[in-house]
């Protein structure tokens, strides 16, 4: 039996008169990779925003091996092992690389601090293929590479279950090659993953379930193959 690591239940989020995510619940298992899929605006980013403290949810539970997450502030979330990346890229961007990573080792789930943070940090800058700028500001670098900063920060805390919001939006078909082989050999590490994605080929090829979303409601739960031949799956897709 797969243990359990993450439980969402009865999640809901409400702006104002808007519900964006609609009483939600998934299971997230260890050294799986959750695909957590839908069209724009479905609520996908609101609730990785929520799982990783960045919103409460308005109402139901989200824990991470026994412990409530919901309501937390997002450094602490992240103390207890989530880890996540950003639709849109959020850095210190007068940092370099090397300190940005570092960053990421001293607040995440097992803290590091000074020759060991630095040299986890290493670490993943050689395994991310940063060697080369990792002095560099990051706002001095292309967007493929400080994606790779994003995901080496979110790495460097090790969190018991990385979210990655988009990650490989708007990579180019040779960086996406890449990006998905990075996102594969995390898997077969035994990380737990939450992929936020609407690239279909990683979905198929990097997924072990999907839970799919539509209007802020859980429409569907499956392999990806399941998911996405079902007929409630694609309209929603169409309706977009
Ligand atoms: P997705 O990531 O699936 O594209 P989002 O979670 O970003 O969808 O958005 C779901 C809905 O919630 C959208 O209608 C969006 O406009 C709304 N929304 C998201 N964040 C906020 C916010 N901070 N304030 C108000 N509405 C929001
Ligand atoms: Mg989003």
């Amino acid at each position: 039996m797969s243990r359990t690591v993450l439980q969402v239940r009865n999640v809901t989020k409400r702006f104002g008169g808007l519900v964006a995510v609609n009483d939600v619940s998934f299971d997230v298992t260890e050294h799986s990779v959750m695909g957590l899929i839908g069209p724009n605006g479905s609520g996908k980013s609101t609730m990785i925003n929520m799982i990783s403290g960045s919103f409460a949810p308005t109402a139901g539970s989200i824990r991470l091996e026994g412990h409530e997450l919901a309501g937390k502030p997002a450094h602490k979330v992240a103390r207890l092992g989530v880890g996540r990346t950003f639709q849109l890229v959020r850095l210190l961007p007068e940092l370099s690389v090397l300190d940005n990573v570092i960053a990421g080792a001293a607040f995440g789930h097992r803290r590091r601090w000074g020759a060991e943070a630095r040299a986890h940090a290493l670490t993943l800058i050689d395994r991310l293929g940063l060697t080369a700028v990792m002095g560099m500001p990051v706002s001095a670098l292309t967007y493929i590479d400080t994606k790779r900063v994003e995901l080496a920060r979110a790495l460097a805390g090790d969190p018991e279950v990385l979210l990655l919001d988009e990650w490989l939006a708007g990579l180019n078909p040779t960086e996406l090659g890449t990006g998905i082989a990075l996102i594969r050999s995390l898997r077969d590490e035994g990380r737990t993953i939450i992929l936020v994605e609407h690239v279909m080929d990683a979905i198929r090829s990097l997924c072990d379930r999907c839970v799919v979303m539509s209007s802020g409601t859980r429409i569907a739960e499956g392999t990806p193959a399941e998911v996405l031949s079902d007929p409630e799956v694609i309209r929603a897709y169409l309706g977009d």
